[in-house]
């Protein structure tokens, strides 16, 4: 491998599971309780808007009592001290890279934290429930805020920043993800393909494990630590 200047990280669920946030492919494809379809998906939101917003109401609550993990810690360490181009590309929709100090970060999946207007299109901070129906801040229009993720068939944010550092990676680095989800499980071969190194850190081999180079298999709690104290050569 050549020296590497440019790394783009994607991170999933795993990176949060040690944090006390359920993943979703651990739960026998159910979430919470809920099969994905019923909750993640606009077509769910236009049947049943309040059970949508109750589930994710609970979630929005959750996360705020969670504290980001070790594996948060060390990515928000090497995204301050790595003097190269750095991408840390996240599925999650919790706050836990950000709380821990990463900086240089893309949700490309939306916020929990955050409410979008379908009458204004404004996206708004937002810690309490949607469930019941309040105005949004910036039109007042009430009852059509909706959570700002991204659900299943809609189109992930800020792709093209996101395949622009993929082409110019050096190494791609995916983290405490199944691999079961595009388009973010096609980002190893984008990255591949561009010539980057690639390298898999997962509890388990993922769907895409043999696109990489290399896999390291165990707790994100523990992998990224150890993988982040090599890059920096601590
Ligand atoms: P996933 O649930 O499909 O897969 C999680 C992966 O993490 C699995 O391969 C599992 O083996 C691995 N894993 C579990 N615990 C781990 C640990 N301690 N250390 C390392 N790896 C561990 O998650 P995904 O691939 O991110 O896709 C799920 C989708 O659901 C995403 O689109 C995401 O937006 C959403 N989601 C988000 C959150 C969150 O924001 N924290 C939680 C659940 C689901």
């Amino acid at each position: 491998m050549g020296e590497i200047r440019s790394i783009v990280i994607l991170t999933g669920a795993g990176v949060s599971a040690e944090s006390g946030i359920d993943t979703f492919r651990d739960g026998g494809g159910l979430w919470e309780q809920h099969r994905v379809e019923d909750v993640a998906t606009p077509e769910a939101f236009a049947r049943d808007p309040d059970l949508v917003q109750r589930f994710y109401d609970m979630r929005r609550a959750a996360i705020q009592t969670k504290q980001p993990n070790a594996a948060h810690d060390a990515l928000a360490r090497l995204d301050a001290q790595w003097t190269g181009e750095l991408l840390i590309v996240t599925q999650n929709v919790d706050d836990l890279h950000e709380r821990a100090g990463a900086r240089r970060l893309i949700h490309m999946h939306g916020e929990h934290l955050k409410a979008w207007c379908t009458a204004c299109d404004a996206r708004s901070s937002w810690l309490g429930p949607l469930g019941d129906r309040p105005a949004c801040p910036a039109c007042g229009v009430a009852g059509l805020l909706r959570p700002d993720v991204v659900w299943f068939g809609e189109m992930p944010y800020r792709m093209e920043d996101i395949y622009r550092a993929l082409n110019r990676a050096d190494l791609f680095v995916s983290i405490g993800t199944s691999g079961a989800v595009y388009p973010a499980a096609g980002f190893v071969r984008e990255a591949r393909a561009s010539g980057a190194a690639t390298l898999e850190l997962n509890m388990e081999p993922s769907q895409g494990t043999h696109w990489f180079d290399a896999a390291r298999h165990g707790p994100a709690s523990a992998l990224v630590p150890a993988w982040v104290a090599e890059m920096l050569e601590e």
